[in-house]
């Protein structure tokens, strides 16, 4: 466990806020670490006592729990991961364990928390708010498939290492003349595939929101084949109901032409984050701070058309991710 400091409480911020904590919870992504800079240093700058909570939800009901500075998030604003930890807590979901995490809140005076992570981390945040501790969510995750926010912190470096991987695919498809199937995390929510297969020329993206057809992907294939196409790239999302290689299998036996698969898995989790995931990160982290010494309560915080965006907690979580069908058309047209 890493060292805990307890420390006498601090001058209240500029609103009743005098602690607050941040962790990072459920799956990494590329900017959690911008986003709890920001909210160290803006925290330390409004006078809060700012604790960094290791190991999310697990470490919360664990007390691993210490006071952060703004040397001890020096030099991590380029860094992938997280530098607290995250993990998955089944012992957060009971109420014993909702009981022993807001005893350590109460213990190291921490009266409101940052929570950063997807839709299951916000339901844990809801959990916490519903017993009075304020609690500000930020968006981390790489699946983009939080219907409030229009980008989720990660997503954009996530696309970027598909579409890196995609160039390196098709040198060497095109060198065989074969096609490649290149399996992009999404279980829910095929975002990756989908912004990747446009911005990456694929051929045909399947995702978990829209029905695919197997025919007519492979006539897609032979036909480009027959015109002169060197290579195929087709991108499936992980959530879709049929294995990349078994994908694969019927696309070679039904086209003729060698198929390979590629399984990016969590080659899409790493990386330094882009510079819009550093200032999604950063311009939330902020304002997630800003809210919390304004005493506004609980919120989910992100971004709609360039602009921060603050949702109450169950609304957030009502708001489904709407599926662009516009993009999955155009990967159509510019694929043939
Ligand atoms: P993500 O936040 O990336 O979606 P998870 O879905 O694994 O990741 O959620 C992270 C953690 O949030 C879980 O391990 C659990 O501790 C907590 N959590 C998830 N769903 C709930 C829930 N319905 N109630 C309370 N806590 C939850």
């Amino acid at each position: 466990m890493p060292g805990v400091i307890i420390k006498s409480k601090g001058n209240k911020g500029e609103g009743n806020m005098r602690s607050i904590g941040v962790l990072t919870s459920g799956g990494d992504s590329p900017g959690m670490n911008a986003a709890v800079r920001a909210v160290v240093r803006c925290g330390i700058e409004k006078g809060l006592t700012v604790y960094g909570i290791h190991r999310g939800y697990e470490g919360l009901i664990d007390g691993e729990i210490e006071e952060m500075d703004r040397n001890s998030v020096g030099d991590i604003l380029q860094r992938g991961g997280t530098i607290l930890k995250t993990a998955r807590s089944e012992r957060f979901k009971t109420e014993e364990g909702l009981k022993r995490a807001l005893t350590m809140l109460d213990t190291f005076g921490i009266e409101g928390l940052i929570v950063i992570g997807g839709d299951g981390s916000m339901r844990g945040a809801e959990t916490i708010s519903k017993r009075g501790i304020p609690v500000m969510v930020l968006p981390g995750t790489i699946d983009n498939d939080l219907g409030y926010t229009d980008y989720t912190i990660g997503f954009d470096t996530a696309v970027t290492t598909v579409l890196d991987a995609i160039s390196k695919l098709r040198d060497t498809s095109s060198s065989h003349e074969r096609t490649t199937v290149i399996e992009v995390m999404g279980r829910h929510c095929g975002d990756i595939a989908l912004y990747a297969g446009l911005t990456g020329g694929a051929e045909y993206i399947l995702i978990p929101e829209y029905p695919y057809d197997i025919n007519e992907l492979c006539k897609k294939i032979v036909v480009s084949t027959n015109r002169g196409k060197q290579h195929n790239i087709i991108i499936k999302a992980e959530g879709v109901d049929i294995s990349s290689a078994d994908l694969a299998a019927k696309i070679q036996e039904k086209t003729g032409r060698e198929t390979k698969v590629v399984v990016l898995s969590y080659l899409q989790r790493g990386g330094s984050p882009t510079m819009r995931d550093r200032m999604l990160a950063t311009l939330c982290g902020a304002k997630a701070v800003d809210l919390l010494c304004e005493g506004s309560g609980s919120k989910a915080i992100g971004t709609t058309d360039n602009h921060i965006v603050a949702y109450d907690l169950d609304q957030a979580l009502e708001i489904k991710p709407v599926f662009n069908k516009e993009i999955y058309d155009l990967i159509g047209v510019l694929g043939k």
